[in-house]
């Protein structure tokens, strides 16, 4: 056998051994919630669609209008050709929402955090950033070259020491943190982080890719304190949740974006994205920043869900339920599925080992006897509390 089969034949036995060999499973989405998965109709409490934008007749409309009008690709980067006029107007937009100066939309939120961070800092600067924060903000942190420390989740006080040992021996320090975290669905304590990096001259960086369209009034974490807005000079995220589509932003000031869009290697480097997914994200911006109410519905029936268990109250739309093993998460997963609810396992490396869960996220258009009867089976079946 060639070595580089062997190789990863080897790799996926160690994975399938560890219960932690991931597979692709075909997911025909019927509508805004159920999906049709192996033969089965399950209601799907894992998609991150929290305002079910991806199915709004609007939303889709107008994409299909953009592929008529331009094609369906967008045929170079941003820089060459590929700058269509959606473009400017859904920066506008998103500038708007976030109370920012201007924006600048990249091909996904993962290439938005590889692109901003070592177009900001690098070799000589400093990057202090929750232990939990997302991979991409990882990746772009590790790419940028600067010196990476990781303080304890959510803890200011462990950020605090690392800034107050090491800033001044570096010329600039970025604090980066999500705004919601992705797989705890808990918020970061951000006006005492924007307190913080101000106090040590250190850019706040927020990555809001679980709290666009969903807090704040759609606005976002940096709108989800009852102290008033706090400085976030980084407010970064995705279209690709609850926008709906696909694509990711950084809203700034009017330099800092400048700067980002001709220095920023993932936009210089990556074809734009396609038309019609600009102008999906367009409409779905519009109907975000109309819909106040809207907006609000996920976090309500994801408090309704913890009520329920009497667990503690959900601060986003996303509830996690650590179960520990991935063996026993994959058995959840598939006690919910047998009981038509689709909830996937995460485990590590996504969260950190021994730490596996069910994650369970909640949308505008789950009904309330759905969110009840998903919580009854929980206990019953995962909790075993009957
Ligand atoms: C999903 C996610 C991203 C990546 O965004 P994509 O648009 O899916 O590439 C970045 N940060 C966080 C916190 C996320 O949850």
């Amino acid at each position: 056998m060639q070595s580089l089969d062997l190789f990863a034949r080897n790799k996926l036995a160690d994975l399938d051994q560890r219960s932690l060999r991931r597979r692709l499973v075909d997911q025909d989405r019927q509508d805004a919630i159920w999906i049709e998965r192996d033969g089965r109709r399950l209601l799907s409490f894992s998609c991150n669609d929290y305002l079910n934008l991806s199915q709004h007749p609007l939303v889709k409309a107008s994409a299909i209008a953009a592929v008529e009008r331009w094609g369906v690709g967008s045929c170079s980067s941003r820089l060459v050709t590929g700058n269509h006029p959606l473009y400017s107007q859904l920066e506008t937009r998103l500038a708007e929402l976030k109370g920012a100066e201007a924006a600048c939309v990249f091909g996904a939120g993962y290439l938005a955090n590889t692109g901003i961070i070592p177009a900001l800092v690098g070799k000589g600067d400093l990057i202090v950033l929750d232990e939990l924060a997302h991979a991409c903000i990882w990746a772009g942190a590790r790419m940028s070259g600067a010196t990476v420390l990781a303080f304890r989740h959510n803890d200011v006080e462990h950020a605090a020491e690392l800034l107050t040992r090491e800033r001044a021996r570096h010329r600039h320090a970025l604090l980066a943190t999500d705004g919601v975290f992705s797989m705890d669905g808990d918020l970061a304590p951000v006006p005492a982080l924007a307190a913080l990096a101000q106090a040590h001259d250190a850019w706040l960086m927020t990555d809001d890719a679980h709290g666009i369209g969903v807090l704040g009034g759609g606005r976002g974490s940096s709108y989800a304190f009852a102290a008033g807005k706090p400085s976030v000079p980084l407010q970064m995220g995705t279209l690709s949740k609850a926008v709906g589509g696909y694509g990711g932003y950084l809203c700034a000031s009017a330099p800092v974006i400048d700067l980002i869009k001709t220095r920023a290697r993932t936009v210089i480097y990556s074809t734009g994205l396609p038309p019609a997914t600009v102008a999906a994200a367009l409409t779905a911006l519009e109907i975000i920043a109309a819909e106040p109410e809207l907006c609000a519905r996920p976090v309500i029936k994801a408090r309704r869900f913890t009520r329920r268990l009497g667990l503690p109250d959900a601060e986003s739309p996303i509830v996690p339920l650590i179960l520990g093993s991935a063996e026993d998460t994959l058995a959840a997963q598939q006690a919910l599925a047998d009981a038509g609810f689709l909830v996937t396992a995460i485990r590590a490396p996504t969260v950190p080992e021994g730490t596996a869960r069910l994650r369970i996220t909640f949308t505008a258009a789950h009904s309330d006897e759905s969110v009840d009867a998903l919580a009854d089976v929980i206990a019953a079946r995962v909790l075993k509390r009957d």
